[in-house]
């Protein structure tokens, strides 16, 4: 069946962007008539311009207030760190969609603008979930609106559980997939002094700067653990990750009659945003297929917690509960700015993180202030720590 609706496409100049863009022209082609009404970006205006041309918004957002100095495509911008979710808000009409793909935490107010509007939300953004899930989950359920992952774990738990009925205690567990990153199978000591190339050489999926470190370090997977417990309503201990190099199968859902589904598909993020883009129907897609008979191997490995531990803090933080994600998260990010500026070694990045998680207490959440002001102390944490190291 044939769709029509009007989408906002947060981060459109990124790798998710980018890709979400080529499924709607993919879509438009196969005769559904999206109609792409904002685009936010961050500093990219050479690419957001070239976007502008070809999809023609009604308006677009634009954070980086210098970037943004020569913007003259025939369309209006709004400017500024908080353009974003000043464009939602001018924009959006309730039944809309937004694909959320800004990276980090700066895409939070945006995303809950715009379920405040009663737009659908499309996530990739899961650092708005794992910083303020306590949030984020209940103005989804306010609103009415569905909140569909993107991630290709949680997609792949996603179409799992359709027809599984929604009670979550058929569910024994569910398990997501990690390529391992660039280091899989090295030791702690072996990537001490990795450089930032080789962080960003990922053996299978081809992502922006800040995730491909976080797939590095496993950060990523341990965003994913929090993120699969907002999503899918489990506890810590009903969620599990695994090491599978080849990133074909995405997420298992274990029922407690000891039946297991799975989810496959090439590494190629366009399966999972057409499908939230035409959720509940699937369509003709445009990536590549599996060819099953060239599949020589599918392997699973555990975790190596001590070569990259700062995985263990995606089970902690949902144990914590509070401000825990929201100061984890903004640690992470901020070691991860510091990591590919050259003023930490990667070694240090995760000890960062952890000591910063350890340091600062985690406390309730009851509005936005608390998130923001745990993610502020938790950035000022990691700031202070690396100038005191230099320094020393
Ligand atoms: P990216 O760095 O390639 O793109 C980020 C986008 O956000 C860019 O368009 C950038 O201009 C924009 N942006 C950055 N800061 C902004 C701000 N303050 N305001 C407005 N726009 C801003 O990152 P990506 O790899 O596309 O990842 C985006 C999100 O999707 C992340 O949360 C990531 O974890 C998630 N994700 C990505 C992939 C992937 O394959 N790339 C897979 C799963 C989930
Ligand atoms: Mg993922």
């Amino acid at each position: 069946m044939p769709c029509d609706r009007r989408i906002i496409v947060l981060g459109s100049t990124g790798s998710i962007g980018v890709n979400t863009l080529e499924v709607v022209t993919h879509l438009g082609a196969l005769g559904h008539a999206h109609q792409i009404v904002g685009l936010a970006a961050g500093a990219n205006v050479g690419r957001l311009a070239e976007q502008v041309m070809q999809y023609k918004p009604e308006l677009v957002a634009i954070a980086d207030e210098s970037a943004a100095a020569d913007w003259d495509s025939g369309v209006p911008a709004l400017v500024g760190p908080d353009a974003s979710a000043a464009l939602v808000d001018q924009v959006a009409r309730p039944g809309d969609l937004i694909v959320a793909a800004i990276v980090g935490a700066a895409g939070l107010e945006a995303v809950l603008t715009g379920i405040e509007r009663g737009c659908d939300i499309a996530l990739a953004n899961k650092e708005t979930l794992v910083a303020a899930g306590e949030l984020v989950m209940p103005a989804v359920q306010r609103a009415g609106v569905s909140l569909l992952p993107v991630d290709s774990e949680h997609s792949a738990i996603f179409q799992c559980l359709q027809g599984a009925g929604r009670d979550r205690d058929q569910i024994k567990r569910i398990v997501l997939t990690a390529s391992g990153g660039a280091f899989r199978g090295r030791r702690r000591e072996e990537i001490a002094d990795a450089t930032v190339d080789e962080a960003l050489a990922h053996p299978t999926w081809s992502m922006g700067r800040k995730i491909t470190v976080d797939s590095a370090t496993l950060a990523n997977k341990a965003l994913e653990v929090i993120e699969a417990h907002w999503l899918f309503g489990l506890d810590a201990d009903r969620i599990d990750a695994i090491v599978h190099p080849q990133s074909i199968m995405h997420g298992f859902v274990e029922f407690t009659d000891g039946s297991v589904l799975a989810q496959a598909g090439p590494p190629d993020m366009r399966t999972p945003i057409q499908y939230a883009l035409t959720y509940p129907e699937r369509v003709e897609g445009c990536s590549k297929r599996l060819d099953w008979t060239e599949l020589r191997e599918l392997s699973f490995d555990q975790i190596d917690c001590e070569a990259f531990p700062i995985i263990t803090q995606g089970w902690k933080v949902i144990r914590e509960g509070g401000t825990a994600g929201a100061i984890f998260n903004a640690a992470n990010e901020a070691a991860v700015e510091a990591f590919l500026s050259g003023s930490i070694r990667f070694g240090e990045l995760s000890d960062i993180v952890l000591e910063a998680c350890a340091s600062l207490p985690a406390t309730t959440v009851q509005g936005l202030e608390d998130v923001r002001s745990a993610d502020e102390a938790a950035r000022q944490w990691v700031q202070s720590r690396i100038a005191a190291t230099a320094g020393a």
